[in-house]
């Protein structure tokens, strides 16, 4: 019965090795989707951001193409006389 032991042992061996390696690639499977996922929770989390910053004035959303632009509600005659170029939009805090 020696035959029997030696193919039940080899046949073992090999499920073992078969299920190492499904377990490593399932782990690196799970890590990649992880990774793709905390990558889209942060690009979530800077667009959100992005409504976050309104302008304290004219109350616009701002964003990279607007938060250096001119505030159509930002000029602060009422502080002087003299004539002040439009100010830029102001973020809340
Ligand atoms: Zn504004």
């Amino acid at each position: 019965m020696k035959f029997k032991d030696d193919v039940i042992w080899k046949l073992s061996e090999e499920l073992k090795k078969k299920y190492d390696y499904y377990q490593e690639e399932f782990d690196k499977e799970t890590r990649h989707e992880m990774n793709e996922w905390a990558r889209l929770v942060d690009r979530y989390a800077s667009e959100l951001k992005k409504y976050e910053l309104v302008c304290s004035f004219c109350g616009q959303h701002l964003a990279d193409h607007n938060v250096n632009a001119e505030c159509p509600e930002n000029h602060p005659k009422l502080l002087s006389g003299r004539s002040h170029p439009a100010s830029e939009h102001s973020q809340q805090q």
